[in-house]
């Protein structure tokens, strides 16, 4: 099916033959998995997987299998009309859009599980998390057979799941981490910012905030793990009614630290925090990443 000049595929054999026809006019096909309600952030991964292929393909798909029970996937927003204007603009070659029975088959009982990776930070508080996103993503790169797909680092701890399924499943992709995208006062741009009233929404950048007071403090040669943590947990405790998580951890590994030991040259600080209605997660990386919010 085609609309405008951006090719939509919902049929799996259709998509998979667009890809097969991809490859064999000898162009690299490069995926940029999302679920939709596509912003910014979204838009620079296409640009990246842009420069590294020329087939782009933008799935767009609300996983039933990486939501919780108590989550948010009946009102995750799905603006499609708008999210296929995004795709052509941003110079897409087509979306994919599949149902939840062609990618879950009736019957369906496969599932792509990475441990240690998978186990912190998000992994303890959104049980099963992980397992969906390892399967779609998966079952994505069986479809598509791209050379390259690109991932945010905003989802840190996914990105790192994702590489470490392509390398255990000896799958033929590079998976390129693309650096966060945020808005100007620093807050990591995403589809769950929708969620957020004017009051939260000024309230969620304490989380850049607090971010940025530990790479500052990194910066000045602070290394202990929880001095690091407890920086971050001052700005946002005061607007968050629940923090899942503020911790810091080996930048490879997510091997969590804990708040006596003194940190390496390169580790990652991540934040699951909810504001209002929204949980809201972010990171960055201690020794790479520069503060978020420059001027705090
Ligand atoms: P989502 O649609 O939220 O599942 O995200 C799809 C992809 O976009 C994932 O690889 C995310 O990490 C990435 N992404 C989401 N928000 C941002 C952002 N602000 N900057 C960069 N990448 C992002």
């Amino acid at each position: 099916m085609s609309e405008g000049h951006i090719d939509i595929h919902r049929d799996l054999s259709a998509y998979r033959s667009a890809c097969d026809a991809a490859r064999s006019r000898s162009e690299r096909v490069g995926l940029v998995p999302t679920m939709g309600a596509l912003h910014s952030g979204h838009v620079a991964l296409i640009q990246e997987a842009l420069r590294r292929s020329k087939f782009v393909v933008v799935s767009i798909f609300v996983n039933p299998t990486q939501f919780g029970p108590n989550e948010d996937f009946a009102r995750y927003p799905r603006p499609f009309e708008r999210d296929v204007e995004a795709c052509k603009r941003a110079g897409a070659s087509c979306v994919f859009a599949p149902s939840v029975d062609g990618m879950y088959p009736p019957g369906d009982e496969t599932r792509v599980r990475v441990d240690s990776l998978a186990a912190p930070f998000c992994g303890v508080h959104r049980p099963g998390h992980f397992e969906g996103v390892a399967t779609i993503v998966a079952k994505l790169f069986a479809l598509t057979g791209p050379c390259v797909a690109v991932f945010g680092r905003k989802d840190y701890q996914q990105l790192r799941v994702v590489e470490r399924m392509a390398r255990d499943l000896l799958l033929a992709v590079e998976v390129v981490g693309h650096p966060t995208l945020r808005e100007p006062d620093g807050l990591a741009i995403s589809s769950r910012n929708v969620y957020l009233s004017p009051d939260d929404r000024l309230h969620a950048r304490q989380i850049p905030l607090g971010l940025s007071h530990a790479v500052q403090a990194f910066h000045r040669g602070v290394r202990n793990a929880g001095r690091l943590c407890e920086l971050v947990r001052s700005c946002v405790s005061p607007v968050s009614s629940q923090i899942d998580y503020i911790d810091i951890a080996d930048a490879l590994t997510l091997k969590v630290f804990d708040s006596q030991a003194t940190i390496g040259d390169r580790a990652v600080i991540a934040v699951a925090a909810r504001v209002g209605p929204a949980r809201l997660i972010d990171n960055v990386v201690l020794g790479e990443d520069s503060a978020p919010c420059p001027e705090a």
